[in-house]
């Protein structure tokens, strides 16, 4: 259904104003938002919920996938002071162990501690925050957004800025601009919802590799699966997953199992009514996922629901169209731009949109494609940039940028050029991106 927005051209109170207002606290929003204000603009942080990390924190997502190598990935900075800032809420004896890049849990997320950490690093930075509140509309005019309106406690206000983020996870301030967007794959097919959750008091066998790395035992996974594909085929499970999508989580307690299982297919993100039936089936997959665990999964006799995402967690949806987009050529070609904003090894990594199956294609190993900065400038609105996961490009790459990391780098490019337009009162589309580029190198990102 197409709703209209409501009307923002009545003279609703200001709420705020600044250079530059983020639209969206999660990976994308901390990367622009901590740019931004680091180049010197007044950044307000403007989301939905009460605390940022968007799916980290709410969606309940993790570990953090690799871009780079677990030594050395390439997000940087705000990606590695976020780890670092979320080890203070780890008990001190487990910071060291956390801490090593060999260890699993370097990559595992407490979403309590994603939040908190990265509420630190925006105050830290001076940007001011706006919580509960919901962008619901714009004022365009002359092909620039005057004003965004929200929505918050007590009813409806603006937010003026020079520049506007959007970093919404699913476009939705550039699409109430009106700039032109993509959603699915050739079909229209948008890779599968996911409701994660976690399972504690798990009785879980680990092995130890020469390393010294823990791996929950491969045989067990495998005995783990087995039993789901038959409780699949017998109906007891009616999840369109192909296997049981499992990580240890250890860095909350032994035993607890972090599951990213449920597939939920054919409802449409950007659609209200759509959005909450998604919720719904999620949640019923969860409660069959659960008896059948506790009923046939070895170690799983005792298992307690500790946690779920507060919402369904959306891979994808609006790709906003930018100044360039971004292809599976590039990927495979290993792209260069000389305005280049952020680097990827990532794979593609689809799963399926329309059933089981998940499509995975790698980089040849130490190979990376670059993501240019015009695919953060969005063709159609004068002052707006897109940063984390709508940014500009096919459904095949979006797979891969789509990560938690790679989302934050191409934030910390959004809010470079919002800032750069913003400070020098022109438009993100006339800022060169080589000079973001170098500026984004300047503050720490590894763009060398
Ligand atoms: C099920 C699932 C599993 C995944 N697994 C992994 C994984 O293992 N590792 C990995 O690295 N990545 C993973 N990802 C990808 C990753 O989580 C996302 O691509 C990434 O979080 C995108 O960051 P973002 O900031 O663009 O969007 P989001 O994280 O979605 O954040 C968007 C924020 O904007 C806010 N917002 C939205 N609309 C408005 C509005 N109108 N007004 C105000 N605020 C608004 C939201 O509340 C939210 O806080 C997974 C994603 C999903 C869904």
């Amino acid at each position: 259904m197409k709703l209209r927005s409501c009307p923002s051209e009545t003279d609703l109170p200001v709420i705020d104003s600044a250079d530059v207002a983020v639209i969206g606290g999660g990976p994308g929003g901390l990367g622009a938002a901590l740019m931004s204000a680091r180049c010197g603009a007044k950044t307000l942080l403007i989301e939905a919920y009460g605390v940022p990390g968007g799916m980290a924190a709410v969606g309940e997502v993790q570990p953090f996938m690799i871009s780079g190598t677990r030594q050395h990935p390439l997000d940087a900075p705000v990606y590695g002071e976020w780890k670092e800032a979320m080890l203070q809420y780890l008990p001190e004896a487990e910071r060291r162990r956390v801490a090593s890049a060999t260890d699993y849990s370097n990559r595992a997320i407490n979403k309590a501690a994603a939040a908190l950490a990265a509420e630190d690093l925006l105050l830290a930075s001076g940007v001011r925050l706006l919580y509960h509140h919901r962008a619901v509309a714009v004022d365009t005019a002359d092909g620039k957004i005057r004003k965004v309106v929200c929505h918050t406690r007590g009813g409806f206000g603006v937010i003026r800025a020079k520049v506007f983020v959007d970093c919404t996870g699913d476009g939705e301030l550039a699409a109430m601009a009106g700039c032109p967007f993509e959603m699915g794959d050739e079909d229209g097919g948008c890779q599968p919802m996911t409701l994660c959750f976690k399972l504690s008091h798990v009785k879980i066998p680990f092995v130890t590799n020469a390393e010294g790395e823990r791996f929950m035992d491969p045989a067990w996974k495998k005995r783990l699966n087995d039993l789901y594909c038959q409780a699949r085929a017998q109906g007891r499970v009616r999840c369109p997953r192909e296997d049981l999508l499992v990580f240890p989580f250890q860095i909350a307690d032994e035993g607890v199992v972090h599951f990213n299982t449920t597939r939920v297919q054919g409802f449409d993100p950007t659609d209200g009514a759509s959005f909450s039936q998604a919720e719904i089936e999620g949640r019923r997959q969860l409660r069959e996922l659960v008896k059948f665990l506790r009923s046939e999964a070895p170690g799983f006799e005792n298992s307690r629901l500790m946690s779920m995402g507060v919402q369904i967690g959306v891979r994808e949806s609006r790709r906003i169209r930018g100044l360039y987009r971004l292809t599976e050529k590039d990927f495979a070609a290993c792209a260069r731009f000389e305005d280049a904003i952020a680097r990827s090894t990532y794979n593609i990594d689809i799963h399926s949109p329309h059933g089981a199956g998940t499509v995975l294609r790698d980089l040849r190993p130490g190979a990376f494609y670059e993501i240019p900065y015009r695919c953060v400038v969005p063709a159609g609105c004068g002052n707006l940039t897109v940063g984390g996961r709508p940014v500009s490009a096919d459904a095949a790459v979006h797979s891969s940028l789509r990560i938690m990391p790679t989302a934050i780098s191409i934030g910390q490019g959004a809010g470079v050029g919002a800032a750069l337009a913003a400070l020098s009162d022109t438009s993100p589309a006339e800022i060169d991106g080589r000079v973001v580029r170098k500026k984004l190198i300047g503050l720490g990102a590894e763009l060398s």
